[in-house]
């Protein structure tokens, strides 16, 4: 799925799975059998390739949901029709033009966005959602000036109608947080008895606060088979990676007890040993905190990170009788290794380290079905 035409595919590459995808939005559509779906597709589909992600889910979605105008202008690029909302609107007024355009759906969260709307001389009125904070306090208006913003915007031209109302949860991967219950109160008193339709799950929501469906959810890290709780790994919440992160060994080194590997000479072997240098390091987005003993997947077991992770390599011992050997394919993360296991001991979230693999790694879309792939 790369343009690079040099691209040998040979080291680091993401190997990303349709069909896990798909099962994944049917496993969240299950639980919110009554809701329409906003996939959520920003950061380049979760650093899984935002196109790629788009077209693969677009039959099962009702909406895209993205970060970024740019984002939404590639989708549309790409031959998306489907409404695509802009979760955190528009920045500056002459963005609007091209909302219109491309007939884009805006969050409203602030009042210098509607100031932009209402000075605005548009062709077309811009369908929008009005963002409610109900209790995150990042984006969106308090409870006491949603009236207020609701009532500029209806009489606002520029603005469609049918407005929507949108908020968003701090807390709803803590399964025992009040504030969650609290928020979905609050949002709930806020936006009663007004026309539009209301959102505010996204996947931890979707998933563990049933009460929080209304009429949209807006599952994002779900879809990829990660799971949006720390404790939790997407397997056991019923949800298939989608991303194999791979690369091959490049050198296999024999290794004297006490000598040390890699910069700062940071891990030293107790035994004699062999060690697999495999090649991807923090240059791919393979994170560069990783400790020793972080778990990398070879040849059927699991085996431990030894020293620094370079820009480029990083370094595993093998144990003295290994038989790995150079080209064996390495898995850092995927379907054999939850990605969720190397965040938890790299102190981070399974999203943050899909979203950061670079751009120097391709991604690999699989075009076979697992049937043809169970044949072998
Ligand atoms: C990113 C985002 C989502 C998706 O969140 P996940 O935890 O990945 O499911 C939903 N809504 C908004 C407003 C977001 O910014």
């Amino acid at each position: 799925m790369t343009s690079n035409p040099f691209i040998m595919t040979n080291a680091a590459k993401a190997v990303i799975d349709p069909e896990a995808m798909v099962h994944n939005i049917q496993v969240m559509r299950r639980k919110a059998s009554n809701s329409k779906v906003m996939t959520v597709v920003k950061s380049d589909g979760y650093g899984h390739g935002l196109v790629s992600v788009a077209t693969t889910l677009a039959p099962y979605s009702d909406a895209f949901g993205v970060a970024r105008i740019e984002e939404a202008l590639t989708l549309r690029q790409a031959g998306i029709h489907l409404p695509i909302v802009l979760l955190e609107g528009f920045y500056e007024a002459d963005e609007l033009p091209l909302l219109v355009e491309h007939q884009l759906t805006a969050t409203v969260h602030c009042d210098e966005q509607v100031t932009m709307l209402t000075n605005a001389s548009l062709s077309e009125p811009l369908p929008v959602w009005l963002k409610v904070d109900s209790g995150m306090h990042r984006l969106g208006f308090e409870p006491d000036q949603v009236p207020d913003a609701l009532s500029a915007l209806t009489a606002c031209d520029n603005v469609a109608p049918d407005i929507g109302f949108l908020s968003h949860f701090g807390c709803a991967d803590e399964m025992d947080n009040p504030i969650t219950q609290a928020q979905i109160d609050t949002f709930t008193q806020v936006t009663e008895g007004l026309p539009g339709e209301r959102s505010l799950a996204a996947s931890s929501g979707t998933l563990f606060w049933p009460q929080s469906h209304f009429d949209w959810v807006r599952p994002g890290i779900c879809l990829y088979g990660i799971s949006s709780r720390i404790e939790l790994t997407g397997e056991q919440l019923g949800l298939k990676p989608a991303m194999r992160l791979t690369s091959r060994v490049m050198a296999v080194r024999k290794l004297k007890a006490g000598e040390p590997v890699g910069y700062g000479a940071r891990w030293r072997s107790e035994r004699d040993t062999l060690i697999g240098v495999i090649a991807i390091g923090y240059g791919d987005g393979y994170p560069r905190l990783a400790p020793d003993g972080t778990p990398v997947w070879l040849n059927g077991r699991e085996v431990p990170l030894a020293g620094r992770v370079s820009m480029d390599m990083i370094t595993v011992d093998l144990g003295p009788d290994a038989t790995d050997k150079v080209g064996d394919e390495a898995v850092l993360w995927g379907p054999e290794l939850p990605v969720e296991r190397v965040a938890r001991l790299v102190d981070t979230i399974g999203y943050e380290l899909v979203c950061q693999v670079t751009g120097r790694v391709p991604r690999q879309y699989l075009t076979t079905t697992s049937e043809q792939r169970a044949a072998g």
